[in-house]
């Protein structure tokens, strides 16, 4: 028995819609992206949603289309994956780290702090299914004049004040990603959803080299655009795991529940709770241990018991690509006290109650000892 940090969930009704695909006359470019894309943006309540290879394709495009270019600044969390920096490196501009509160969010003081002249968008994360101070987020830019691409890769499902993530209430795009370990698989695969027809158009045209359908064989390209598109194999797929989502987000916050009443009596480690406004969708669940010199020493022993935690994440300008850039430790001190602490540990709809007391009593076994 080996328990990952996170797996996909599927099924028989799945995999029969992915054969079903398979058998049609379309494998990409066919009727499957338009339902998906439509059943996503009627989920989270946007107007638009735009299918796309993967998430880092999305964020690319969502860069893009908002007229990121070299020269620019931008300003993200160093707690996130690479890619929602990286995004912007694509375009030729440069990420700004602004420092992230107890909770892993980017702080909003700290975000209006590293806005210069050349600063055009910010992109916050929302890490591990808990959501930014979004209000606070959108009076920054609207000040500044400022666009919010909104990394929401931990949140599909999540929500705040009423508004659920991805209905850009308070961004111009938000985009997710559909990584197996993500809320909801398609092997690889990604969204945008905004409600700009404008910025719809455009991703539409950049998704697919940027060429447009003239009369007949007609065709002209009028930007240069990728091949970011998804197949309609992996569209199926998507429908049929959102058939299933809210089941998802409902078992993923019963073992958040769950673990909240195990751990909140150690006083070895801390555990992160969502504000009253707030419905987290815990794509991670993370710990912080309090002694971070024993944080090792805990995924050790966790991984000898076949539990395979994870740490999310390496703080971004920790690479060694974005320190020959130029980045140093101390930019952010908040981020790296937090990066020393945090452990991902088990948390995917099928954990099994016993898998979930199996991981609780070798946690409490470890700070029996340690
Ligand atoms: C997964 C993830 C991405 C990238 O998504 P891919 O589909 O793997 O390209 C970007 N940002 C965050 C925060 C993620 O978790």
């Amino acid at each position: 028995m080996k328990i990952p940090y996170g797996k996909q969930t599927i099924d028989d009704t799945d995999i029969a819609a992915v054969i079903e695909t398979l058998k049609s006359d379309f494998l990409t470019q066919g009727p499957k992206i338009k339902e998906f894309e439509e059943k996503f943006a009627k989920y989270v309540g946007s107007k638009y949603a735009v299918a796309v290879s993967n998430g880092t394709a999305a964020l690319h495009l969502a860069c893009l289309t908002l007229g990121l270019r070299e020269g620019d600044e931008f300003i993200t969390t160093p707690l996130t994956f690479a890619a929602s920096s990286n995004c912007g490196l694509y375009c030729g501009a440069k990420p700004i780290f602004a420092d992230i509160d107890e909770r892993g969010l980017l702080n909003e003081l700290e975000i209006e702090n590293k806005i210069s002249l050349k600063t055009k968008l910010i992109i916050p994360v929302h890490y591990s299914g808990f959501v930014c101070n979004m209000e606070k987020i959108k009076e920054i830019a609207e000040k500044h004049s400022l666009k919010i691409i909104e990394d929401s890769c931990h949140a599909l499902g999540a929500e705040y004040k009423n508004s659920k993530i991805g209905d850009c209430a308070y961004s111009d795009i938000s985009i997710f990603s559909f990584h197996p370990v993500k809320h909801i698989a398609t092997g690889e695969g990604g969204m945008l959803t905004t409600n700009s027809k404008e910025i719809y158009d455009k991703l539409i045209l950049l998704r697919s080299h940027g060429i447009e359908k003239k009369d007949k064989w007609g065709q002209d390209m009028t930007c240069l655009g990728y091949n970011y598109r998804i197949t309609d194999i992996q569209c199926a797929l998507g429908i049929s795991q959102l058939n299933k989502l809210n089941a998802f987000l409902k078992q993923r916050r019963n073992i958040a529940n769950y673990y909240d009443c195990a751990f909140k009596n150690n006083s070895s480690i801390e555990i992160i709770s969502p504000l009253k406004d707030e419905h987290a969708s815990y794509h991670l669940y993370v710990i912080k241990v309090k002694n971070s010199e024993t944080r090792e020493k805990l995924y050790d022993f966790l991984k000898e018991n076949n539990i395979f935690c994870q740490v999310h994440y390496p703080l971004v300008y920790f690479h060694s690509y974005y320190k020959n850039l130029g980045y140093k430790e101390g930019i952010c001190p908040n981020a790296e006290k937090l990066y020393n602490q945090i452990l991902s540990i088990p948390i995917f709809p099928s954990l099994t109650k016993e898998e979930q007391d199996y991981v609780i009593a070798k946690i409490d076994e470890f700070f029996k000892i340690n």
